[in-house]
């Protein structure tokens, strides 16, 4: 019998669909834990199919680490004594897994193609061995199970569900197989769940690349060392304990770098006022507006002198150009470039990033985890394209396509051999819904885009004199659409072209006027321009980018899209900074990670050994925290001050004190006057009673989403104005009154009434 093992289930259930003609579905365990394995007959054996939940194993500390204390730091950095062990949280998949194994005669590893699926192929095959640590055999074996201490990074799952089969005195779980048997193991490739690809990928097979796998490897152990280390200083440092610890990461704090340097760059920005002179003009058709050639005029008198030799009653036409540009068409997506567009459609990229891994495993996408760009030769652009010919929105152009005689399809600037770019696989059975259908219009669409021709766009440019002065106006319009005709929607360019006109053509002038600007600070990020920005400098992986954007909001340092840091965030990066000037190197900054990156490049390409790599890490890690242990104090205030300005939203009417954001005992949150800073809190009302601080006015608070102040007052009552956001960014923000009572929330609460 085969046993074959994928890294979800629904891929199990794919690849036995695909293999099998008849496929008997076994289930183990129950409720969350229940598990399915699928059998069929694969080339007149029996085969059973059954998918794991990701990482079935993990890094662990001893024990002794468990408990959050300054004094213990050093040790964890010296002596970390990681041990690879066995997920608790697997127990149930893992009890499965031994149920259908027995009996096996052939182990074939079909995880997902790419690191990590590596890591996950290779735990599968320590835990069938029964090389598997049970516990770290640092720890003492405990009388009681105790509670999980759910904190930093991959510490977070719980541990004290019990291993399966666990002999007492063995550190290792019991063994699944022969050792032989596992030994000769299959590892099979594929980069779509398509019958296809799966078909080539079980004809073509190979072994696990333990090389690829040790380098997945030591990125968790060094996660896990910097991660626990740094979290547990800073917070320990600011007094952050509980849900309110301070999660620092070796990934996640350079992204933040990048979010609070821009939003620095734009508190340091200095406006320059300058001015522009614009004029509407008419002749039969609609009034268009031009602007003075100069564009921008940076001293008053030069624009009020050359306002004024514009005046006039009739403006000519001096010269008109017209130039046909092409405009190319997109190049495939990979994943960044998938979740930037998703960006730009409105959605997070981690949700993006849900919506194509389900629509992979749909069979409806490729795999949605590349760098590539490139289509290789090999890939079945007809194929797919047969397929989107059955897909109603774009059918007209996928048929015309598939029946062309040569495709010339675009290609990007990367070119890697594991997966291909993001491409359609299959078109949906039934109408797709919400992300889904977002991601699938974007990856569908951009894929013809990627073989359809350029488009071409006439650039126009017209020159106008205006009395003594000269105005000009650029218009444009698509001559031929090429790739826009499945992808308008998604590019920037618009159609906005000029009035027909020539030179020599008289037009009215109907206002001529000056406008008063200033200079602008850089943009803050978009969530898809972050993505880019983290892919330039080598921060985090395809597979791991969009989650660490969404952590940052999880943790309260950003907040809405463009990304803004909340004064936490920018007090965490300013406190590192402070700490780290004397660094050689500074553990927020993009180059030390990067660094990080190419040193497992070199584990997988069998250069370096993960202990090597892990080790050199450990120094780097303990130079840094010896810098930060001398700053304790100064990181305690700035954190402290941080937090307080976030909570701040904004003066009471009542006594001129600070309205504040204070949660009840019961977790709810309100706002509260607080009194002014530094003023002494009245004594106790009553016997029992805590000092009061301000002047007793309250008001109630969403419960979710995240608030922020906007530094203005509601135009009705005087109070402060509050923004709600939800998490992550998502959701469109909105602006209301903190007054419940206040005269503008009538009209809201009659149309609520009336509706
Ligand atoms: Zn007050
Ligand atoms: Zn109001």
């Amino acid at each position: 019998m085969k046993l074959i093992v994928t890294e979800k289930d629904s891929a199990a259930r794919k690849i036995a669909e695909i293999l099998g003609d008849t496929v008997i579905v076994e289930e183990h365990g129950r409720g969350r834990q229940k598990v399915k394995s699928y059998h069929f007959i694969l080339d007149g054996e029996d085969a059973v199919a059954i998918g794991l939940r990701g990482h079935v194993m993990e890094t662990v500390f001893p024990n002794t680490y468990r408990r959050w204390s300054l004094k213990y730091l050093g040790d964890m950095i010296e002596r970390p004594d990681l041990a690879w062990v066995v997920d608790g949280a697997a127990a149930g998949t893992l009890a499965a897994l031994r149920t259908v194994a027995k009996g096996a005669t052939a182990v074939v590893i079909a995880t997902d193609y790419d690191r990590e699926g590596e890591l996950i192929g290779h735990e599968a095959l320590e835990i069938l061995r029964g090389d598997a640590l049970k516990h770290n055999p640092g720890d003492k074996p405990e009388k009681k199970k105790r509670k999980a201490v759910a904190k930093d990074g991959a510490e977070a799952r719980a541990k004290a569900a019990p291993v399966p089969d666990a002999t007492p005195g063995d550190p290792h779980v019991k063994p699944m197989l022969p050792p032989a048997i596992v030994d000769r193991h299959i590892r099979v490739r594929y980069s779509a769940l398509t019958p296809e690809e799966v078909r080539a990928a079980f004809a073509k097979p190979s072994t696990v690349d333990f090389n690829l796998a040790e380098a997945a490897h030591s990125r968790q152990d060094i996660d896990l060392i910097w991660g626990a280390v740094l979290t547990r200083f800073m917070s320990l440092a600011s007094y952050r304990y509980g849900s309110d610890y301070l999660s620092v990461g070796r990934v996640q704090s350079p992204t933040l770098r990048l979010v609070v340097d821009r939003e620095l760059e734009r508190r340091a920005f200095v406006p320059v006022p300058y001015w522009e002179i614009k004029a509407t003009l008419v002749r039969d058709g609609d009034p268009f507006e031009v602007a003075h050639a100069r564009g921008r005029f940076d001293a008053l008198e030069a624009m009020e002198t050359a306002l004024e030799r514009a005046r006039c009653e009739t403006a000519e036409v001096t010269t008109y150009k017209a130039e046909p540009r092409k405009d190319k068409p997109p190049v495939p997506f990979n994943t960044t470039a998938l979740m930037s567009a998703a960006s730009g459609a409105g959605m997070t990229p981690a949700r993006a990033m849900r919506a194509a891994e389900s629509l992979y495993l749909d069979g409806l996408i490729s795999y949605p985890r590349t760098d590539n760009t490139v289509y290789p030769p090999s890939l079945d652009l007809r194929g797919s394209l047969q397929e989107l010919s059955r897909w109603q929105p774009v059918a007209a152009t996928a048929a015309r396509l598939a029946a062309q005689d040569k495709l010339t399809p675009s290609r990007g600037k990367k070119r890697t051999t594991d997966h291909p770019p993001i491409y359609p696989v299959g078109a949906p059975a039934r109408e797709l819904s919400g992300d889904q259908a977002k991601v699938y219009d974007l990856v569908a669409r951009r894929f013809l885009a990627t073989l359809l021709p350029a488009a071409v766009i006439e650039r126009q440019r017209v020159d106008i004199r205006l009395g003594e002065e000269l105005f000009l106006a650029y218009g444009a319009r698509v001559a031929s659409l090429g790739y826009l005709e499945v992808y308008e929607k998604y590019a920037a360019r618009r159609d906005r072209p000029l009035p027909p006109l020539q030179p020599g053509d008289e037009l009215k002038v109907i206002d001529l006027r000056s406008e008063s600007k200033e200079t602008q600070p850089p943009g803050r990020y978009g969530q898809g321009r972050l993505l880019e920005k983290m892919e330039e400098l080598g921060l985090g992986t395809k597979a791991t980018r969009a989650d660490i954007i969404q952590h940052l909001y999880d943790r309260n340092y950003v907040r809405d899209n463009p990304v803004e840091p909340t004064e936490l965030g920018v007090a965490l990066i300013a406190a590192f900074d402070a700490a780290m000037e004397q660094a050689p190197v500074d553990i927020s900054s993009s180059a030390m990670t990067a660094t990080l990156e190419r040193q497992m490049d070199r584990i997988s390409e069998g250069e370096l050994r993960r202990d090597e790599v892990v080790e050199e890490s450990q120094q780097m890690l303990e130079q840094a925290w010896k810098l930060l242990d001398g700053h304790v104090a100064d990181i305690r205030d700035r954190i402290k001050s941080g937090v307080r300005e976030d909570l701040t939203l904004g003066g009471c009417k009542n006594c001129g004190g600070q309205l504040r954001v204070l949660r009840g005992r019961t977790g709810k949150r309100f706002a509260a006057c607080v009194g002014k800073e530094g003023e002494e809190p009245a004594p106790p009302a009553a016997e029992g009673e805590r000092p009061r601080r301000g002047c007793g006015q309250t008001f109630p608070l969403p419960q979710r989403g995240t608030i922020v102040p906007t530094g203005k007052v509601c135009a009705e009552c005087g109070w402060p104005e509050i923004k709600v956001t939800g998490g992550g960014g998502r959701g469109r923000p909105w602006v209301l009154c903190i007054d419940i009572d206040c005269p503008s929330k009538e009209k809201y609460r009659a149309r609520k009434k009336a509706g």
